[in-house]
Protein backbone atom coordinates (compact mmCIF):
# COMPACT_ATOMS: atom_id res chain seq x y z
CA UNK A 1 0.00 0.00 0.00
CA UNK A 2 1.45 3.46 -1.14
CA UNK A 3 1.37 5.80 1.85
CA UNK A 4 1.26 9.45 0.24
CA UNK A 5 1.70 12.98 2.26
CA UNK A 6 1.66 15.35 -0.39
CA UNK A 7 -1.32 16.22 -2.92
CA UNK A 8 1.26 15.91 -5.81
CA UNK A 9 1.77 12.48 -4.88
CA UNK A 10 -1.66 11.38 -5.21
CA UNK A 11 -2.59 13.21 -8.15
CA UNK A 12 0.78 11.61 -9.91
CA UNK A 13 -0.19 8.34 -8.69
CA UNK A 14 -4.08 8.64 -9.81
CA UNK A 15 -3.07 9.77 -13.26
CA UNK A 16 -0.66 6.94 -13.66
CA UNK A 17 -3.78 4.78 -12.78
CA UNK A 18 -6.39 6.88 -15.41
CA UNK A 19 -3.72 5.98 -17.53
CA UNK A 20 -3.99 2.08 -17.66
CA UNK A 21 -7.79 2.58 -18.00
CA UNK A 22 -8.14 1.50 -14.00
CA UNK A 23 -11.03 2.80 -11.62
CA UNK A 24 -10.21 4.69 -8.75
CA UNK A 25 -13.22 4.69 -5.18
CA UNK A 26 -12.28 7.21 -2.57
CA UNK A 27 -12.74 6.45 1.32
CA UNK A 28 -12.47 9.59 3.11
CA UNK A 29 -11.76 9.12 6.85
CA UNK A 30 -10.52 10.64 9.76
CA UNK A 31 -8.30 7.55 11.09
CA UNK A 32 -8.89 5.99 14.67
CA UNK A 33 -10.24 2.99 12.20
CA UNK A 34 -12.96 0.45 13.13
CA UNK A 35 -15.25 -2.42 11.19
CA UNK A 36 -17.29 0.62 10.37
CA UNK A 37 -14.57 2.93 8.19
CA UNK A 38 -13.83 -0.96 7.08
CA UNK A 39 -16.41 -1.73 5.48
CA UNK A 40 -16.20 1.41 3.15
CA UNK A 41 -12.59 -0.22 2.13
CA UNK A 42 -14.85 -3.18 1.12
CA UNK A 43 -16.98 -1.62 -0.38
CA UNK A 44 -14.81 0.38 -2.72
CA UNK A 45 -12.75 -2.60 -3.09
CA UNK A 46 -15.32 -4.37 -4.76
CA UNK A 47 -16.36 -2.04 -6.99
CA UNK A 48 -13.33 0.13 -8.29
CA UNK A 49 -9.80 -1.38 -9.71
CA UNK A 50 -7.82 1.29 -7.41
CA UNK A 51 -9.10 2.22 -3.51
CA UNK A 52 -7.59 5.35 -2.18
CA UNK A 53 -8.44 5.97 1.42
CA UNK A 54 -7.22 9.42 3.45
CA UNK A 55 -6.70 9.74 7.24
CA UNK A 56 -7.03 13.41 8.28
CA UNK A 57 -8.57 14.68 11.34
CA UNK A 58 -9.78 17.72 9.62
CA UNK A 59 -9.49 21.12 11.66
CA UNK A 60 -12.31 22.97 9.90
CA UNK A 61 -15.28 20.55 10.77
CA UNK A 62 -14.61 20.61 14.91
CA UNK A 63 -15.77 24.03 16.52
CA UNK A 64 -14.51 25.87 19.18
CA UNK A 65 -14.26 23.63 22.49
CA UNK A 66 -15.14 20.48 20.56
CA UNK A 67 -12.40 17.01 20.96
CA UNK A 68 -9.97 18.24 17.79
CA UNK A 69 -6.47 17.56 20.19
CA UNK A 70 -8.00 14.89 21.94
CA UNK A 71 -9.65 13.26 18.72
CA UNK A 72 -7.87 9.35 18.76
CA UNK A 73 -4.64 9.03 16.25
CA UNK A 74 -3.24 5.72 15.43
CA UNK A 75 -1.92 5.66 11.85
CA UNK A 76 -0.08 2.69 12.42
CA UNK A 77 -3.09 0.72 13.06
CA UNK A 78 -5.05 2.47 10.10
CA UNK A 79 -2.18 0.89 7.66
CA UNK A 80 -2.87 -2.30 8.81
CA UNK A 81 -6.80 -2.12 8.70
CA UNK A 82 -6.71 -0.79 5.36
CA UNK A 83 -3.96 -2.66 3.73
CA UNK A 84 -6.10 -5.92 5.07
CA UNK A 85 -9.06 -4.52 3.58
CA UNK A 86 -7.48 -3.69 -0.61
CA UNK A 87 -6.53 -0.12 0.04
CA UNK A 88 -4.02 1.05 -2.13
CA UNK A 89 -3.18 4.02 -1.25
CA UNK A 90 -3.36 6.02 2.12
CA UNK A 91 -3.33 9.52 1.92
CA UNK A 92 -2.30 11.05 5.23
CA UNK A 93 -1.37 15.42 4.73
CA UNK A 94 -0.23 17.55 7.22
CA UNK A 95 -2.62 20.09 8.12
CA UNK A 96 -0.31 22.21 6.09
CA UNK A 97 -0.63 20.43 3.18
CA UNK A 98 -5.01 20.57 3.03
CA UNK A 99 -4.53 24.19 4.31
CA UNK A 100 -1.61 26.02 3.43
CA UNK A 101 -1.16 29.54 5.01
CA UNK A 102 -3.90 32.51 3.50
CA UNK A 103 -6.25 29.80 3.04
CA UNK A 104 -9.52 31.63 2.68
CA UNK A 105 -11.73 29.38 0.35
CA UNK A 106 -14.53 27.34 2.12
CA UNK A 107 -17.42 25.17 0.19
CA UNK A 108 -20.68 25.71 2.23
CA UNK A 109 -24.39 24.46 1.50
CA UNK A 110 -26.48 27.07 1.92
CA UNK A 111 -29.92 25.70 2.22
CA UNK A 112 -31.66 24.79 5.71
CA UNK A 113 -30.65 20.96 5.42
CA UNK A 114 -27.13 22.44 7.38
CA UNK A 115 -29.07 23.81 10.29
CA UNK A 116 -31.03 20.80 11.06
CA UNK A 117 -29.89 17.95 13.37
CA UNK A 118 -26.00 17.97 14.36
CA UNK A 119 -26.17 21.49 12.32
CA UNK A 120 -27.93 23.08 15.57
CA UNK A 121 -24.87 22.09 17.87
CA UNK A 122 -22.45 22.21 15.43
CA UNK A 123 -22.95 25.73 13.45
CA UNK A 124 -19.98 25.57 11.10
CA UNK A 125 -19.24 21.63 11.06
CA UNK A 126 -20.91 21.00 7.42
CA UNK A 127 -18.98 23.83 6.02
CA UNK A 128 -15.81 22.39 7.35
CA UNK A 129 -16.90 18.54 5.94
CA UNK A 130 -17.80 20.01 2.31
CA UNK A 131 -14.46 22.06 2.03
CA UNK A 132 -12.55 18.93 3.07
CA UNK A 133 -14.61 16.75 1.15
CA UNK A 134 -14.65 19.14 -2.05
CA UNK A 135 -10.50 19.16 -2.09
CA UNK A 136 -10.22 15.53 -1.73
CA UNK A 137 -12.45 14.97 -4.91
CA UNK A 138 -10.34 17.76 -6.56
CA UNK A 139 -7.47 15.92 -5.36
CA UNK A 140 -7.80 12.56 -5.95
CA UNK A 141 -10.64 12.69 -8.40
CA UNK A 142 -12.19 9.37 -7.57
CA UNK A 143 -15.09 7.68 -9.92
CA UNK A 144 -16.64 6.47 -7.23
CA UNK A 145 -16.59 7.73 -3.20
CA UNK A 146 -17.70 5.89 0.18
CA UNK A 147 -20.05 7.46 3.02
CA UNK A 148 -21.38 5.77 5.59
CA UNK A 149 -25.12 5.97 6.84
CA UNK A 150 -23.67 6.20 10.16
CA UNK A 151 -23.44 10.08 9.82
CA UNK A 152 -26.81 10.88 7.55
CA UNK A 153 -26.60 14.58 7.39
CA UNK A 154 -22.96 14.06 5.97
CA UNK A 155 -24.18 11.72 3.54
CA UNK A 156 -27.29 14.12 2.07
CA UNK A 157 -25.47 17.18 2.43
CA UNK A 158 -22.74 15.19 0.50
CA UNK A 159 -25.21 14.01 -1.69
CA UNK A 160 -27.04 17.65 -1.91
CA UNK A 161 -23.11 19.31 -2.93
CA UNK A 162 -22.12 17.06 -5.40
CA UNK A 163 -25.05 18.08 -7.15
CA UNK A 164 -24.87 21.29 -7.00
CA UNK A 165 -21.12 21.85 -7.76
CA UNK A 166 -21.64 18.92 -10.64
CA UNK A 167 -18.46 16.98 -9.65
CA UNK A 168 -18.13 14.04 -11.84
CA UNK A 169 -18.19 11.12 -8.80
CA UNK A 170 -21.19 8.79 -7.78
CA UNK A 171 -21.81 8.93 -4.07
CA UNK A 172 -22.33 5.31 -2.28
CA UNK A 173 -24.18 5.15 1.14
CA UNK A 174 -22.79 1.87 3.30
CA UNK A 175 -24.68 1.09 6.12
CA UNK A 176 -23.97 1.28 9.40
CA UNK A 177 -21.91 -1.25 11.42
CA UNK A 178 -22.66 -2.02 14.30
CA UNK A 179 -21.20 -4.04 17.95
CA UNK A 180 -23.10 -7.20 18.73
CA UNK A 181 -25.18 -5.11 21.31
CA UNK A 182 -26.23 -2.65 19.03
CA UNK A 183 -23.94 0.70 19.44
CA UNK A 184 -23.00 1.99 16.57
CA UNK A 185 -18.88 1.67 15.72
CA UNK A 186 -17.52 4.90 16.35
CA UNK A 187 -14.21 6.73 17.08
CA UNK A 188 -15.26 8.47 19.96
CA UNK A 189 -16.39 4.86 21.46
CA UNK A 190 -13.11 4.94 22.65
CA UNK A 191 -13.42 7.88 24.88
CA UNK A 192 -15.99 5.72 26.66
CA UNK A 193 -15.88 4.44 30.50
CA UNK A 194 -16.55 1.01 31.09
CA UNK A 195 -19.82 1.83 32.51
CA UNK A 196 -20.56 4.63 29.84
CA UNK A 197 -19.91 2.18 27.16
CA UNK A 198 -22.83 0.10 28.66
CA UNK A 199 -25.41 3.27 28.99
CA UNK A 200 -24.09 3.87 25.73
CA UNK A 201 -26.66 1.08 24.57
CA UNK A 202 -29.47 3.28 25.47
CA UNK A 203 -29.14 4.72 21.80
CA UNK A 204 -30.09 1.32 19.77
CA UNK A 205 -32.45 0.67 22.92
CA UNK A 206 -34.53 3.19 21.80
CA UNK A 207 -34.21 2.91 17.88
CA UNK A 208 -35.12 -0.75 18.43
CA UNK A 209 -38.28 -0.14 20.31
CA UNK A 210 -39.01 3.24 17.80
CA UNK A 211 -38.83 0.42 14.73
CA UNK A 212 -41.26 -2.03 16.55
CA UNK A 213 -43.44 0.91 17.71
CA UNK A 214 -43.35 1.77 13.36
CA UNK A 215 -43.86 -2.04 12.60
CA UNK A 216 -46.52 -2.25 15.00
CA UNK A 217 -48.70 -0.25 13.70
CA UNK A 218 -48.45 -0.41 9.92
CA UNK A 219 -49.36 3.03 8.98
CA UNK A 220 -48.16 6.21 9.21
CA UNK A 221 -47.47 7.00 12.42
CA UNK A 222 -47.49 10.93 13.66
CA UNK A 223 -43.93 11.61 14.85
CA UNK A 224 -44.46 12.78 18.23
CA UNK A 225 -45.80 9.42 19.20
CA UNK A 226 -42.37 7.67 18.04
CA UNK A 227 -39.96 10.53 19.23
CA UNK A 228 -42.00 10.33 22.61
CA UNK A 229 -40.85 7.01 23.24
CA UNK A 230 -37.40 7.29 22.40
CA UNK A 231 -37.03 10.70 24.45
CA UNK A 232 -38.83 8.17 27.17
CA UNK A 233 -36.23 5.21 26.51
CA UNK A 234 -33.25 7.31 26.59
CA UNK A 235 -34.37 8.96 29.57
CA UNK A 236 -34.65 5.98 31.87
CA UNK A 237 -30.43 5.82 31.86
CA UNK A 238 -28.70 8.39 33.96
CA UNK A 239 -25.53 8.91 32.17
CA UNK A 240 -27.50 10.02 29.06
CA UNK A 241 -28.06 13.31 28.34
CA UNK A 242 -29.91 14.41 24.69
CA UNK A 243 -29.17 17.06 22.47
CA UNK A 244 -31.68 16.00 19.57
CA UNK A 245 -34.38 12.84 18.16
CA UNK A 246 -35.86 14.35 15.37
CA UNK A 247 -37.58 12.89 12.35
CA UNK A 248 -37.03 14.59 9.34
CA UNK A 249 -37.33 14.05 5.34
CA UNK A 250 -34.44 11.37 4.50
CA UNK A 251 -33.82 13.70 1.40
CA UNK A 252 -34.22 17.23 2.23
CA UNK A 253 -33.76 16.84 6.22
CA UNK A 254 -36.44 18.94 7.25
CA UNK A 255 -38.75 17.85 9.92
CA UNK A 256 -41.95 15.77 8.93
CA UNK A 257 -44.95 15.02 11.22
CA UNK A 258 -45.88 11.58 10.11
CA UNK A 259 -43.39 8.93 9.80
CA UNK A 260 -43.41 7.11 6.42
CA UNK A 261 -41.42 5.46 4.11
CA UNK A 262 -38.12 7.45 3.64
CA UNK A 263 -38.28 9.43 7.24
CA UNK A 264 -34.94 9.48 8.79
CA UNK A 265 -35.18 9.06 12.17
CA UNK A 266 -31.87 10.32 13.78
CA UNK A 267 -30.37 11.03 17.24
CA UNK A 268 -27.77 12.79 19.25
CA UNK A 269 -26.60 11.49 22.93
CA UNK A 270 -24.48 12.92 25.63
CA UNK A 271 -22.76 9.77 27.34
CA UNK A 272 -21.15 11.78 29.94
CA UNK A 273 -19.14 14.08 28.16
CA UNK A 274 -19.07 11.85 24.85
CA UNK A 275 -21.56 12.64 22.16
CA UNK A 276 -22.96 9.97 20.21
CA UNK A 277 -25.01 10.10 17.05
CA UNK A 278 -26.97 6.87 15.34
CA UNK A 279 -30.18 6.91 13.04
CA UNK A 280 -32.23 4.68 10.91
CA UNK A 281 -34.17 5.09 7.81
CA UNK A 282 -38.31 3.74 7.46
P1 LIG B 1 -15.01 9.40 10.37
O1 LIG B 1 -13.63 8.83 10.41
O2 LIG B 1 -15.75 9.27 11.67
O3 LIG B 1 -15.06 10.78 9.78
O4 LIG B 1 -15.85 8.48 9.37
C1 LIG B 1 -15.38 8.26 8.08
C2 LIG B 1 -16.45 7.54 7.30
O5 LIG B 1 -16.75 6.30 7.92
C3 LIG B 1 -17.77 8.33 7.24
O6 LIG B 1 -18.33 8.20 5.94
C4 LIG B 1 -18.61 7.63 8.27
O7 LIG B 1 -20.00 7.73 8.02
C5 LIG B 1 -18.14 6.19 8.12
N1 LIG B 1 -18.45 5.44 9.33
C6 LIG B 1 -18.09 5.73 10.60
N2 LIG B 1 -18.62 4.85 11.47
C7 LIG B 1 -19.35 3.97 10.73
C8 LIG B 1 -20.15 2.83 11.05
N3 LIG B 1 -20.31 2.41 12.29
N4 LIG B 1 -20.74 2.18 10.02
C9 LIG B 1 -20.61 2.60 8.74
N5 LIG B 1 -19.86 3.67 8.38
C10 LIG B 1 -19.24 4.34 9.36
Amino acid sequence: MIIAETIMEVREQVRAWRAEGLTVGLVPTMGALHEGHASLVTAAASQCDRVVASVFVNPTQFGPGEDLESYPRDFEHDCQVLEAKGCDMVFHPEVAEMYPEGFATYVNLESEMTKQLCGKSRPSHFRGVCTVVSKLFNIVTPDRAYFGQKDAQQLAVIRQMVRDMSFGVEIVGCPIVREEDGLARSSRNTYLSAGERSAARVLYRSITAAREMIAASGVEVPADEVLSLMRRVVSEEPEANIDYIEAVDGVSLMPVERVKKGTLIALAVYIGKTRLIDNFTV
